[in-house]
């Protein structure tokens, strides 16, 4: 599989950087975990919509604020014959009021499916599995796990520490471990953010036995180097996401590591 990163900041978008948003591809796999804001800059719509399949983590605007742009994409391409099949969007139905408004879109050439934790999909060959996690009382939040020919990505979505040990024993032996770490050490008291630490997701990294950990939801404005300073107090091969980065999640197998490129 190949893992490509679409938007990697939060809580808003920058001329560089988007909000979280991670395109997973292989033969006959296309799927996109999350559609955060200004994300969809680094997707091809014109020709990436066939086929596509989108998972949304939890509503919260940094996670789904895009998806308009990809109904309306998914709706205009089909009218001039230029999309035959109806994307896929799978997505929490809580809170109420932003999934209604989401599944009722009049002008979408979509399917609407709702996230239940335990209810395992076939997507594309891929066996993608979730478990419920704790994050912030007004949504209902996912972990999500893609598993295919022998490879696993974990994306943790957005998650409280609470559920720290949850994530690490769902991500065990994962070939990459896709975790946000929204916050510093020196930023203090992640417990009043419901989010982790770099250090924390370093952490969950090694008890997972995770192959890989790849840091994501960055502060817009932080450095990033601090993020992976942080996180290898805990686990060792540790690699900052950015917009469109690639990570061959293949050549772990072959011995090669990771293999990322910038375009
Ligand atoms: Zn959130
Ligand atoms: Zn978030």
């Amino acid at each position: 599989m190949q893992l490509k990163i679409l938007g990697s900041v939060s809580p808003y978008a920058h001329a560089e950087g988007a909000c979280p948003s991670y395109l997973v591809c292989d033969d006959g796999l296309k799927l996109l975990l999350d559609c955060g804001s200004g994300s969809h800059r680094f997707f091809d719509m014109k020709d990436g919509l066939e086929g596509l399949n989108i998972i949304i983590s939890h509503l919260h605007r940094d996670h789904y604020n895009d998806i308009f742009n990809y109904l309306y994409a998914s709706f205009t391409l089909h009218n001039l014959g230029l999309l035959k099949d109806r994307i896929n969007i799978y997505l929490p139905d809580f809170p109420q009021n932003i999934y209604l408004d989401i599944i009722n879109e009049k002008n979408a050439f979509a399917q609407f499916h709702t996230l239940k934790a335990g209810k395992d999909l076939e997507i594309g060959g891929a066996k993608v599995s979730f478990i419920e996690v704790e994050h912030s009382k007004d949504v209902k939040t996912f972990a999500t796990k893609i598993q295919k020919g022998g490879q696993c990505i974990v994306y943790s979505g957005d998650i409280s520490y609470i559920d720290a040990p949850k994530l690490a024993r769902f991500a065990q032996n994962a070939d990459i471990l896709l975790c946000e770490s929204s916050l510093l050490c020196e930023h203090g008291f992640p417990q009043i953010c419901n989010h982790l630490t770099a250090r924390q997701a370093g952490a969950i990294a090694r008890q997972s036995g995770a192959k890989a950990l790849v840091l994501t939801h960055f502060w817009p404005e932080e450095a990033r180097e601090k993020y992976k300073a942080e996180a290898q107090l805990e686990f060792g091969n540790v690699i900052l996401a950015k917009e469109n980065m690639q990570i061959l999640v293949g050549e772990v197998e072959r011995g090669n590591g990771f293999l990322c490129r910038e375009f």
